[in-house]
């Protein structure tokens, strides 16, 4: 994890379905970030076929430079874990916490070289199952993500599967 590298496919696989395996993913359940690797998706793609389970596969398209000038942005308070981005949501003084005044840091992991190393890992291990899941006939839904708010992407993705006809707050 520190090198930006992924834990083993067998590993997260196990992990994966013995969450599944609880009671409450019975109704239905959402995975974020899995199955990442192509060895994954061809477990799991077994997985849900064995259970006829017909999933909806969101991928969340960005922009490698929209990316890495947000998250090379973060800063936090070592003191009290405040999160800022000098780009969207600055100190009002320069570097310091808006609460206590410590000098704020850029977290390791959003570090320039650790962010490229894991987005190099998405494209030999993550690009290839997007392929593997299309090429399979699956649901692929695709959604640019690059530079909208959260709740925009929301409601692009809500669109996407069709569900947004009862949202309160369309766009
Ligand atoms: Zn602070």
């Amino acid at each position: 994890m520190q090198s930006g590298a992924l834990v083993r496919d067998e590993v997260v696989d196990r992990l994966v379905e013995e969450r599944l395996n609880q009671p409450d993913g019975a109704s239905g359940f959402v995975l974020d970030g899995y199955p990442r690797t192509l060895v994954q998706a061809e477990h799991f793609r077994r997985w849900l076929d064995e259970r006829g389970i017909r999933e909806v596969v969101i991928y969340l398209a960005v922009d490698y430079n929209v990316v890495i000038a947000r998250l090379t942005g973060r800063r936090q308070c070592p003191r009290c874990g405040t999160l800022y981005n000098i780009l969207s949501q600055p100190p009002r003084e320069d570097s310091l916490c808006d609460l206590d005044g410590e000098p704020l840091v850029i977290r390791n992991d959003d570090r320039e070289e650790v962010i490229r190393e894991r987005l190099d890992a998405y494209e030999r291990q993550t690009r290839p199952v997007l392929d593997f899941l299309r090429a399979a006939g699956r649901n692929v839904l695709e959604v640019d993500a690059s530079s909208d708010p959260p709740d925009v992407v929301f409601q692009k993705i809500r669109r996407a599967m069709g569900t947004d006809d009862c949202s309160k707050n369309r766009r």
